[in-house]
């Protein structure tokens, strides 16, 4: 019998969507459901998510319910599984009465194979009795970490999900996520009633992307020279963190002779549909975008994804860098990162609206991306970690092949917490730094900050290397940054210990930044 459906499935792969073989776990994924199993698959995105129940959906007798809180991609999956011959439709706010009409009573005669639902959607008593009345082969709930109250995504309405475990007990259930720590996955598991379920986690590796991270100096030309030494003539994507930052980034970039395009949601929608349409169809593109741009974006000769501000966290660096090489040949995934991105980034949390407990969760979350920026060991054995998998160095990181030099950093950033002491805790970054470097300036006489004892302890070292060594006393969250005095430097309680010499800080030393030899896109 399984082998049977095994058979049945691979024919429907190949007949249908026209792939020779089934990849990681689709296959074990796709028939388990078919069977009527429950399941919970991990798989980075890119994986292959989609096949995992439209495969079934078309084993299965019955119409199958897709929830996705992405309705903006609602008409393109439909149009896609229209292209191969598959009956599908979708039930959201973006449709006349007289359509959703049209598609609800092709669900209770069953004249249609799947349906996308948007949550809020599926939620309504008149959905539910549709779904009752109806036949349904399985329920796919997509993005399932929306469940999750931690999470970026989360939707209240996914976590009224759990009821379709209640009204339609004999109908298989699929919850399928690309981003999810082992707390978040139990979190769906528990949430979805589907503890019960199979999991399936897939490696997030993506062993032909290579990460690097530099110090940011001045971004947007080392940008430009990473692009032109590595990567001229290749297609990538630069993501900023403003859109004004967008547009100014890729003015620059065409003015030193790239064919780059902004992209981000201020823009009039059929500039951005038109800039999109040109990186998908041209070679040798380069899109300049907020984090609006790249979902459901399958180009998969992304040769580059740099990042010239800093992500909120590992999920997201992720999910963009992954963009990269689908195709499976060399990429890489660049980032300038500097001082000025872990304070904006702090300064973004405290002043968000969020109350205390989310604040705590985003703090943490940006701090598992400093710390990736900041590792003295293998990018990607850091970032899987982040993902529960346990790997060896990679070989193919900045870190890896360029060994960053650590050192006793105890001494030099005892120097700085004592002048930002000294300075009664109430001055920023520049001044903190002049007074340690004994720089001459009006401010400085002004507050008479040369007849302190720390004036000049630190002017062995230039500028550049105490923004390194403040960035991370930032980071390892010695130092915080207040920003409704003036982004003036405080201590924190962890500063003490360190200022007492009863703790010892190994830093990363500030690397001139060196060129790396060219990475080929030839197999
Ligand atoms: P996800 O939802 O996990 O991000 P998708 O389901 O959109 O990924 O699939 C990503 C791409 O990989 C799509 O272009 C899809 O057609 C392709 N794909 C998926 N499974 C296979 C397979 N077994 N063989 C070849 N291509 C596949
Ligand atoms: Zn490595």
């Amino acid at each position: 019998m399984s082998t049977d459906l095994g058979a049945r499935a691979l024919h429907l792969l190949q007949t249908v969507f026209g792939y020779p073989a089934f990849r990681g776990h689709q296959a074990e994924i796709v028939e388990h459901v078919a069977a009527g199993g429950d399941a919970l698959v991990l798989m980075p995105t890119g994986g292959g998510k989609s096949l995992c129940y439209q495969i079934p959906a078309l084993l299965r007798d019955g119409v199958a319910v897709v929830v996705s809180p992405l309705i903006a991609l609602m008409q393109d999956q439909v149009d896609a599984l229209a292209e191969v011959g598959v009956r599908a439709a979708f039930l959201n706010s973006t449709q006349t009465f007289d359509e959703a009409l049209r598609i609800e009573r092709q669900v209770r005669t069953g004249d249609i194979d799947i349906v996308y639902v948007a949550p809020e959607r599926l939620m309504t008593q008149r959905c539910l009795d549709l779904f009752e009345d109806a036949r349904i082969s399985l329920f796919a709930i997509d993005e399932a970490h929306c469940v999750s109250q931690w999470g970026h995504d989360f939707r209240p309405e996914y976590i009224r999900l759990s009821i379709l475990h209640e009204r339609f007990p004999q109908v298989p259930r699929i919850a399928l996520t690309a981003t999810a720590d082992q707390l978040t996955r139990d979190e769906i598991a528990h949430r979805l009633q589907l503890t019960e379920a199979r999991q399936f986690v897939s490696s997030f590796d993506r062993p032909n992307i290579r990460y690097q991270i530099v110090e940011k100096t001045n971004g947007r030309k080392q940008l430009l020279d990473f692009v032109t030494t590595e990567h001229a003539g290749d297609s990538g994507i630069v993501y900023c963190l403003s859109r004004k930052k967008v547009e100014e980034t890729a003015e620059f970039l065409v003015e030193n002779g790239i064919k780059a395009l902004p992209y981000h949601a201020g823009m009039e929608h059929a500039q951005r549909a038109a800039n999109q349409a040109r990186f998908l169809r041209e070679d040798n593109i380069v899109m300049v975008a907020t984090i609006a741009f790249g979902m459901g974006i399958d180009k998969p000769d992304v040769r580059f994804v740099c990042h010239l501000d800093l992500p909120k966290s590992i999920e997201g660096y992720y999910q963009e860098t992954g963009r990269a090489g689908r195709d499976g040949l060399p990429a890489s995934a660049w980032m300038a990162y500097g001082l000025q991105d872990v304070v904006l980034q702090r300064r973004m949390i405290d002043e968000s609206e969020a109350d205390e407990a989310f604040k705590r969760v985003l703090s943490s979350k940006l701090d598992a991306m400093l710390g990736l920026c900041e590792t003295l060991s293998c990018r990607r054995m850091r970032l899987l970690d982040y993902f529960g998998e346990k790997s060896g160095p990679c070989g193919n990181c900045d870190t890896c092949l360029v060994p960053p030099v650590s050192f006793d950093g105890t001494v030099p950033v005892q120097k700085l917490l004592s002048t930002i002491y000294r300075v009664d805790q109430r001055f920023a970054a520049g001044h903190v730094i002049d007074v340690l470097r004994g720089a001459p300036s009006e401010r400085i006489s002004q507050w008479h900050h040369d007849t302190l004892s720390v004036y000049g302890i630190g002017s062995e070292r230039s500028e550049q290397e105490w923004r390194a060594i403040l960035r991370q006393a930032i980071a390892l969250g010695l130092v915080t940054v207040d920003h409704e005095n003036f982004s003036s430097l405080k201590l924190t309680e962890a500063a003490r210990p360190v200022l007492k010499g009863e703790k010892k800080v190994q830093l990363r030393q500030y690397q001139k930044p060196v060129k790396q030899k060219r990475q080929t896109a030839s197999p």
